[in-house]
């Protein structure tokens, strides 16, 4: 067995069947994603446009994964994060999901979104503080063309695991809450949270979608800086 099949094994061991294992595979290869495919993966993600469109480029065989947007989004690169991803979970202000459902509308679609929240102060990290998302929800509710799906988010570095718990368990109580009393239209059945070092405890609190790399793909060097 290859290593990236053995973590996949060892992963796909300790998770229930409908949670959606996501292979993030920023600043690894096509080869990688191809090898990942090779053992069952279909969802990938990427946080950089320009990297996923290259290796996208070499994956056409490949048409049934599905493409997720996780980086931050910058409104200027929103048409190409829609032409090119099949989820964005990456949504983090009223004004670019407007964007967005203007853009899907333009372009006839109807994208699949996570709006990511921001569970704990983090001045490195981007989303909605959760008292500042509920104002902004009937706005939301008004985006026809994008097909909300649920929440997002990334936790700060350095928590415990009593406080990683809490903090995952305080976002599916908040999609909950949303889901009780904006859906329809907006739908909150997807949580997107827990990466390689938390998924266990994200999976505890309800998540829907982990998304992993290093757990499957080693270790990966640091990311240059966004140009
Ligand atoms: C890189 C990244 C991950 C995966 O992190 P690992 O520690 O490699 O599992 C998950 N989510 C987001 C948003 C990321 O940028």
């Amino acid at each position: 067995m290859t290593t990236i099949a053995k973590n996949l094994a060892a992963i796909r061991a300790t998770i229930p069947d409908p949670v959606r294992l996501l292979a993030v595979s920023k600043t690894f290869p096509a080869a990688a994603i191809r090898a990942a495919y090779g053992e069952g993966v279909r969802d990938f993600g990427e946080s950089r446009i320009q990297e996923a469109i290259a290796k996208q480029a070499e994956l056409t065989d490949l048409t049934d994964i599905q493409w997720h947007f996780i980086g931050h989004l910058q409104s200027n690169k929103a048409k190409k994060a829609l032409t090119h991803f099949d989820w964005i979970h990456t949504c983090d202000h009223l004004a670019l999901a407007q964007r967005l459902d203007r853009l899907a509308a333009e372009l006839g679609q109807c994208p699949k979104i996570l709006l990511q929240v921001k569970v704990r102060p983090d001045p490195d990290k981007y989303g909605w503080p959760l008292e500042t998302l509920w104002p902004d929800l009937p706005a939301l509710t008004q985006c026809h063309h994008l097909n909300i799906q649920g929440l997002m988010t990334i936790l700060p570095l350095g928590l415990t695991s009593a406080e990683t718990r809490q903090a995952f368990q305080e976002t599916q109580a908040a999609a909950t809450q949303i889901q009780t009393q904006f859906s329809p239209p907006l739908t909150m059945t997807e949580l997107s949270m827990g990466m390689s070092g938390d998924y266990p405890l994200a999976v505890a609190a309800g998540a829907t979608i982990i998304r992993v790399g290093r757990g499957i793909f080693g270790d990966r060097p640091p990311l240059a800086p966004q140009t």
